[in-house]
């Protein structure tokens, strides 16, 4: 049988060494600062785990061992995010957190030799941050086309004017990587806009505001653009090529996300089924009771079908095989399925899920963004249902749609 479920050992070895890093350094160092009344100290304890990260051999999994990575490619990036993420600060600490992860691919499939010494490596060195831009208050996220900040072009630079806002991170950024229209009538339309890299020291680009959020602040400001001068060579991609780059992005980065969030939902139901089969209530133990099996059992078939679907999606990107539909699906399911078993959690921990006493609560808000961020739940059905006729019609079958499995 060709189907083997299981990863070859070198996969399986990354997957445990990042498992015991965080076990045996990060969250016994995060307890002992808890334990010294220090529990707010953790920010300041990063610096020196991600330099044990480096030497653990755990750093930047997704990267090549040229820019100081561990090589990995997606399918063994997937198991080792579910992994990361169980720790607080996980993915940050070994380099492999949003946006800078997705960035780092971008700029390492469309970055210049230039580029890449200039951006990528600093990412990669964890000296810089960066931040990814299209989101504007003024059109709507779901439908790039209608971008408005323009760029225009003048001499050997262009100049940019505009707004954008939810750009993750942009306000400890480094360098911006903003899409703008350049060609306002390109036909077709997903040739208008162009990719930039935007240094954040650059004059006219001004953090207006922060926006805040269900999940607090800090995190997603508004940022406007004013006669922003940057270079021709800061083209990220080609020109009217930013379209084309954003959807390359988005694959990776949008499974990049689900890996992190299966590690979320399995936390959730490991919290569900530890409180149900300690809570007793009505003659019986909480998790005796056929309605929180449900729910146990619900939560747990969803979450099985969310590993199969994440790992599937990254096979197929892996094999450079289409995986639109697998990526969409994945997404789609997967922040669904977070949303769902969370959500099952907090009730089955009733007021305590509700209090901050229990991480659930943040859970839920965290969970909320995932059916928007990166492609909302409707945008990929759409783009699933396209692509589920466009195979019955061109093949006869939708086996192309689901998965091109041999079933
Ligand atoms: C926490 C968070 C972080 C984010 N980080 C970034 C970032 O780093 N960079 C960035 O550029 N953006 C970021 N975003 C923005 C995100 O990508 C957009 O919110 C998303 O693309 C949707 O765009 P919009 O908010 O403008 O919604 P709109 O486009 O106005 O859509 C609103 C709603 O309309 C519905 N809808 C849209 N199209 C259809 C359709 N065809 N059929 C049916 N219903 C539809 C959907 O329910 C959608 O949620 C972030 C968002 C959040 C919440």
């Amino acid at each position: 049988m060709a189907i083997d479920f299981n990863f070859p050992e070198e996969v399986e070895n990354a997957r445990l060494q990042v498992r015991r890093f965080m076990h045996e350094v990060v969250r016994p160092r995060f307890r002992e600062l808890r334990e010294q009344g220090q529990g707010g100290a953790w920010r300041g304890a990063l610096g020196e785990l991600r330099q044990q990260a480096r030497e653990w051999g755990v750093w930047l999994p997704h990267m090549p061992e040229e820019y100081g990575g561990m090589g990995l490619g997606p399918t063994a990036v997937a198991a080792v995010s579910a992994d990361a993420v169980k720790t607080r600060m996980g993915p940050y600490i070994i380099n492999c957190q949003a946006p800078d992860e997705g960035n780092m691919h971008t700029l390492l499939h469309f970055g210049t030799e230039e580029q890449k010494e200039k951006w990528l490596r600093p990412l990669c060195e964890g000296t810089m941050h960066s931040a990814f831009s299209m989101t504007e208050p003024d059109s709507a996220g779901s439908d790039p086309t209608q971008v408005k900040t323009r760029a225009v072009r003048d001499g050997d630079e262009w100049v940019i004017n505009g707004t954008k806002w939810f750009a993750s991170g942009a306000g400890r950024a480094h360098f911006i990587i903003l899409i703008a229209c350049t060609e306002p009538d390109a036909d077709p339309p997903q040739a208008r806009n162009t990719a930039f890299i935007v240094p954040t020291d650059t004059p006219g680009f001004k953090i207006v505001r922060d926006v805040e959020t269900m999940g607090g602040g800090g995190g997603h400001p508004e940022c406007s653009y004013t006669d922003v001068r940057v270079p021709h060579a800061n083209i990220l991609g080609t020109e009217g090529g930013g379209h084309l780059l954003g959807q390359v992005r988005l694959g990776p980065a949008r499974l990049a996300h689900c890996m992190r969030w299966l590690g979320q939902i399995e936390h959730a139901l490991e919290l569900m089924i530890d409180r149900a089969q300690k809570r007793y209530a009505h003659g019986s133990l909480l998790s005796e009771k056929q309605g929180i099996q449900w729910m146990i059992a619900e939560s747990n078939m969803e979450l099985y079908a969310a590993k199969l679907m994440v790992l599937h999606a990254a096979y197929k990107i892996e094999q450079k095989l289409d995986f639109r539909a697998e990526v969409s699906m994945a997404k789609h399911h997967v922040a669904n399925t977070l949303w769902r078993t969370v959500d099952r959690a907090l009730q089955v921990h009733g007021a305590l899920g509700y209090s901050n006493d229990s991480p659930i609560a943040q859970m839920l808000i965290g969970a909320r963004w995932s059916r928007i961020a990166d492609g909302s739940d409707e945008v990929h059905k759409m783009r699933v249902a396209e692509l589920a006729m466009r195979s019955y019609n061109e093949t006869g079958s939708v086996n192309h749609s689901t998965g091109d499995l041999p079933l």
